[in-house]
């Protein structure tokens, strides 16, 4: 946890979210500010600021989010058609909360390459 995060605060239940799955290690929220008719943000618990500071001994947590992810998508009926995951890592990347969280996207066709 870090006083000044705002994802850490929503992990904690100190700022609201939309939450579409949580456990021990990781939760899925709807983002605010959402690029598709389906958006949702994967975070680990533990606060990690960007994928720079990734370990190796990350390396299942970080499969836990992809891997959820995925069930997320097919949850909620975006695995025929399709989804995007992106992880952000900095800001020429367009990273701008700096706890690792990984964008699930659907419910429209996306184009490449991405802006
Ligand atoms: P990034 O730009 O890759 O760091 O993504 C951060 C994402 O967090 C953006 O898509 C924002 O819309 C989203 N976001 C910012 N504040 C909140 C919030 N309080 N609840 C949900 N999503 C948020």
């Amino acid at each position: 946890m870090t006083d000044d995060c705002l994802f850490c605060k929503i992990a904690s239940g100190k700022i609201p979210a939309q939450i579409v799955y949580e456990d021990d290690q990781l939760l899925s929220f709807e983002d605010v500010n959402p690029q598709a008719p389906f958006h949702v943000l994967i975070i680990p618990r533990r606060h990690i600021s960007t994928l720079n500071d990734v370990q190796e001994g990350d390396a299942a947590l970080l499969g836990g989010l992809i891997t959820r992810a995925a069930q997320i998508a097919k949850e909620h009926g975006h695995a025929q058609d399709g989804y995007r995951t992106v992880f952000n890592c900095n800001r020429g990347a367009g990273q701008s909360v700096f706890h690792i969280h990984l964008h699930l996207l659907a419910g429209r066709n996306m184009t490449w390459p991405p802006g």
